[in-house]
C-alpha cells in the first residue's frame, strides 16, 4: 500500500489504491485521473479509457443537473455527486453558486428534510442520539477527520419554517456546511454536520415506518440540557478549537443555549445572531439612503421570535456604539407579536421580550401600532403574509420621506408584503428588503431592485474569521463588524436602484472581507489563539480552500506498479 504525502488533510496515512480509491469521495477524480495516475494507482481498466478535464466533468454534471425534472431530483443528483467526488461537487457548487444555492439550501433543502428518511442514501455527518448517552465522545471519535474546525448542529425542532422534523433535520447542518465551503472557501474537511436526536413531537414522523430517528416525544428539561452538555464536551475533547454553530433549534432552547454557552465556548446561533447581522447591515446601508443615522431610527418589528429579538439586541449594541445609552437604544426598538404591542403592562412576557417592553398603551394590532408610534422602519419577522397592508405602507410613506420596509419572513409566500406592494404603496420611496428574493420592479420609468437579506452574507465570513484565528469566542462586536463590512460593500449602482445589499454573486469577496473584519476583532480583543499576521486579508485568503484535483504523481511514493 502506498504512503500518501501531499494530500495531507486526508485522515489516513495510507492512500487507497485500485477499486477502493474510486469509492473514496475525498480522493476520487473520476475520469480526470491521468493515464500515469491510473497505472500508478492500479485503476487502469476500472474507468472508461478516455480522459476528461475537470472542466469537462463540470460541463457534464451541469448538463445532467439542468435536465432533472424537479428541484428535489436536482438535490438528489447533486448530493449523489458529493458522495462520489467531493472535489468536483464543491467546484460545481462554487462555479454555479446562484443556481445551486436554492437547491443545496432553502427552499429545496426543506423538501429534502421533509423526505429525509425516504430519500436517505448515505450518512454525511454524525448523529448523536439519546441511546448513545454517556458515549458521545466515543461516537464522535468514529468521524474519520481529525481537523474539524466548525461543527454545525441542529436538534431538528424548528427546521426553516417547517417546524419539528426530528432527525430529518440533518439536511440543514449539511446544507450550511456546503455553504461554508462555497461562500467562504472553508475547507470541506473542517466542517462537521451533527444532528442531536432528542426525539420528535411530529406525529406523522412518529407514525412513519421509514422514519430514521428515535420514536419518542422530545426530551425536555434537565435530560435535554444534559445531553447538549455532553455533546459540547465531546466536541471540546476531540476538537478543542472548534466553533459550534447552532442552527434551527426551537425558540426557547435557542435563546437559552446561546446564553449558556456564548461566554464559555466559541459558538453562535445563526437564526438569532446571523440574521441580526444581515438585518443590521441592511439598516446601515438604508441609513445612507434615508440620511437618517441608525441611532435616530425608530424601528417597529412585526414578530418577536428568534429573528426579531436577535435583530433588536444587535441594533441596541450598534446604537450604543453610535452614542446612545442602552435605555435610549431599547426605547428605539418596538415589537408587535401575536398578542399585540409589547408593552410593560402586558402579563407573562418572556425575559427577552421584557427587555423591549415600554410604558405605552395596549394596542392589539400592527396597523394601529404603526399609526401610534410613527416608526421610521418596519421589520417583518412574523411569517404573517400581507400584514404590511396598503394602509400600513402608505402611512409609512406619509410619516417618512424614505420609509424603511424590511419584509424578512420566508419563504416568499410568507412575506409581509411583496416588493411591488412596497414600492406601489409608498410611491417608490420605500427602502425595501426581503427574506426571499423578489424580482426588480419597474414603476413610472424607474426600476427598483429589492435587496435580499440572505443569512449566507454573514455566517460563512464570521465562521472563516473565527476558525482561521482559532478564536475562543464569537462576540457581538464580531457580528457588528460583519454587518458594517457588508453594508460598506453595497455599490453606488445598487444604492441608485434602492438596493441595500451587494449582489449575491459577490458572496466570496464579501465573506473574505467579513472574515478579515472578524479576525481583526479577535486580535483586538485578545480572543485569537494565533500570532497577528502581517496582512489580515492576505492571511485570510491564504486559508481559502480551492476545489482542485490534487496530482497523485509524486505524491504517492513506494508504489510498485
Ligand atoms: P419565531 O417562530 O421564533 O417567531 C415568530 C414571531 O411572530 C413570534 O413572536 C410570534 O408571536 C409572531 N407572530 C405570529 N403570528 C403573529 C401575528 N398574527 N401578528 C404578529 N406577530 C405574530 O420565528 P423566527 O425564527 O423569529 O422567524 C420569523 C420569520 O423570519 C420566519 O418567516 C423566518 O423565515 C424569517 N427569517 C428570515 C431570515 C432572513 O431573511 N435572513 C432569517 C431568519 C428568519
Amino acid at each position: 500500500m502506498a504512503e500518501h504525502k501531499t494530500i495531507n488533510c486526508y485522515p489516513r496515512t495510507k492512500c487507497p489504491t485500485g477499486y477502493d480509491l474510486l469509492q473514496d469521495p475525498l480522493l476520487n477524480k473520476g475520469t480526470s485521473f491521468t493515464d500515469e495516475e491510473r497505472k500508478l494507482l492500479r485503476i487502469e481498466g476500472l474507468l472508461p479509457p478516455g480522459f476528461n478535464s475537470m472542466e469537462d466533468q463540470i460541463a457534464r454534471t451541469m448538463k445532467n443537473f439542468r435536465e432533472k425534472p424537479s428541484d428535489i431530483a436536482k438535490y438528489s443528483f447533486i448530493m449523489d455527486l458529493m458522495e462520489r467526488d467531493l472535489t468536483l461537487f464543491h467546484r460545481v457548487v462554487l462555479d454555479n453558486l446562484i443556481e445551486m444555492m436554492p437547491i443545496v439550501y432553502t427552499p429545496t433543502v426543506g423538501r429534502a428534510s421533509q423526505n429525509y428518511s425516504h430519500i436517505f442514501q448515505r450518512p454525511q455527518g454524525v448523529f448523536l442520539a439519546e441511546k448513545y448517552r454517556g458515549r458521545f465522545r466515543q461516537i464522535l471519535a468514529n468521524w474519520p477527520l481529525d481537523d474539524v474546525r466548525i461543527v454545525v448542529v441542529t436538534d431538528g425542532e424548528r427546521i426553516l419554517g417547517l417546524g419539528d422534523l426530528g432527525v430529518s433535520g440533518m439536511a440543514i447542518p449539511l446544507g450550511k456546511s456546503i455553504l461554508y465551503v462555497a461562500c467562504a472557501g472553508i475547507h470541506p474537511h473542517w466542517c462537521l454536520p451533527v444532528t442531536l436526536d432528542v426525539g420528535t413531537n411530529n406525529a406523522s414522523l412518529l407514525n412513519d415506518p421509514l422514519y430514521l430517528g428515535h420514536r419518542h416525544k422530545r426530551l425536555r428539561g434537565s435530560a435535554y440540557d444534559d445531553l447538549v452538555d455532553e455533546f459540547v464536551q465531546a466536541v471540546l475533547d476531540r476538537y478543542p478549537d472548534a466553533l459550534i454553530h447552532f442552527e434551527d433549534f426551537g425558540n426557547a432552547n435557542a435563546f437559552r443555549l446561546l446564553q449558556k454557552y456564548r461566554d464559555r465556548i466559541c459558538t453562535f446561533n445563526d437564526d438569532i445572531q446571523g440574521t441580526a447581522a444581515v438585518a443590521l447591515a441592511g439598516l446601515f446601508a438604508a441609513a445612507k439612503l434615508t440620511k437618517v443615522p441608525l441611532k435616530d431610527q425608530k424601528i417597529l418589528f412585526l414578530g418577536a421570535g428568534g429573528a426579531g429579538i436577535g435583530i433588536g439586541e444587535l441594533i441596541v449594541s450598534a446604537m450604543i456604539k453610535e452614542g446612545l445609552s442602552e435605555a435610549e437604544a431599547r426605547r428605539r426598538c418596538w415589537f408587535v407579536d401575536s398578542k399585540g404591542l409589547v408593552v410593560r403592562k402586558r402579563e407573562h412576557l418572556t425575559d427577552v421580550k421584557q427587555a423591549f417592553a415600554h410604558d405605552f398603551e395596549t394596542i392589539e394590532d400592527f396597523a394601529s401600532s404603526v399609526r401610534a408610534l410613527k416608526p421610521t422602519a418596519i421589520i417583518g419577522v412574523s411569517s404573517q403574509p400581507g400584514k404590511f397592508t396598503p394602509q400600513v405602507l402608505s402611512d409609512m410613506a406619509q410619516f417618512n420621506e424614505r420609509p424603511v420596509v424590511f419584509a424578512l419572513s420566508n419563504p416568499t409566500s410568507q412575506s409581509e408584503c411583496t416588493a411591488e406592494e412596497a414600492y406601489i404603496w409608498t410611491r417608490g420611496t420605500a427602502v425595501f428588503a426581503s427574506g426571499s428574493p423578489f424580482e426588480p420592479v419597474t414603476m413610472n420609468g424607474s426600476t427598483y431592485v429589492p435587496g435580499q437579506g440572505n443569512n449566507a452574507y454573514i455566517f460563512p465570513g464570521v465562521g472563516l474569521g473565527a476558525v482561521v484565528t482559532r478564536a475562543t469566542r464569537i462576540t457581538d462586536d464580531m457580528f457588528l463588524a460583519a454587518a458594517s463590512t457588508l453594508a460598506d460593500m453595497v455599490t453606488p449602482e445598487q444604492f441608485r436602484q434602492g438596493c441595500v445589499y451587494p449582489p449575491l454573486t459577490s458572496l466570496r469577496e464579501v465573506s473574505i472581507r467579513i472574515a478579515a473584519a472578524v479576525a481583526q476583532v479577535a486580535f483586538e480583543k485578545g480572543l485569537a489563539r494565533i500570532p497577528v499576521p502581517d496582512d489580515l486579508l492576505d492571511f485570510v485568503e491564504s486559508n481559502i480552500y480551492a476545489p482542485e484535483y490534487a496530482s497523485f504523481v509524486g505524491a504517492v511514493a513506494g508504489h510498485s506498479s
